[in-house]
């Protein structure tokens, strides 16, 4: 899952950033709102956390030029500014949540958790695909009841691939799904994930489709 975080402040900005790779999220850091819209228009977030007071180009300006351009991607704005306007100005500009500062990492990564959920329409928290069962929030996957060790990228893999059961993700989506701005990306590192991944849950779970990507094929109800 890939976030874009805007946030100018350094200091939250680096515990934010860590908080959510350490949650197992793939983080681009904008620091002004130019870089943010510039991140936005080249590239697909699963989620981007807002802040308001930016350099360059306020928050809320940036949130209104995104959905202006048809940009349906979940907003979580943060804002310092603890008033009842700012929230729902927020809001009606298209923001999909907020946190007020200072907030608490953790609760952060629930209400992303939350709003990925949603905008996949998806309403149970845990995903399930035949005997195999992911708990974004436990970060833990068990086939038939028993845990299965993942990393934290082939788990990265499995969630991307089952949030998208019976859609073809080409390895460059699920590259930018993995990896933030300044991490280097092995040239088949997605491969490698793929194939540790059958040999940890099932061979035959992951299909490749020739040319294009990969896919898990939808669950049989
Ligand atoms: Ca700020």
């Amino acid at each position: 899952m890939k976030i874009l975080l805007v946030e100018d402040d350094r200091l939250l900005g680096d515990g934010i950033r860590a908080g959510l790779m350490q949650a197992g999220f793939a983080v681009d850091w904008a620091q002004d709102g130019r870089a943010a819209e510039l991140a936005l228009s080249g590239e697909a977030y699963d989620a981007v956390v807002l802040d308001l007071g930016l350099p360059r180009l306020s928050g809320m300006e940036l949130l209104a030029r995104a959905r202006a351009a048809r940009n349906a991607v979940p907003v979580l704005i943060l804002t310092a500014r603890d008033t009842v306007p700012d929230r729902i100005a927020g809001l009606d500009a298209g923001a999909d949540d907020y946190l007020v500062k200072p907030f608490d990492l953790g609760e952060l990564q629930a209400r992303l958790r939350a709003l990925l959920r949603r905008a996949g329409n998806q309403a149970e928290p845990v995903l399930s695909h035949g005997g195999f069962r992911l708990d974004p929030a436990a970060r833990s996957v068990t086939r038939e009841g028993r845990p299965v060790e993942l990393s934290a990228r082939e788990f990265a893999v499995l969630h991307a691939l089952l949030l998208n059961a019976g859609r073809v993700l080409s390895k460059a989506q699920l590259e930018e799904k993995l990896y933030g701005w300044g991490e280097e990306i092995e040239s088949n590192a997605v491969e490698v994930f793929v194939h540790h991944l059958r040999r940890k849950l099932a061979p035959d779970l992951i299909r490749t489709v020739r040319g294009v990507g990969y896919m898990i094929p939808k669950a049989a109800e």
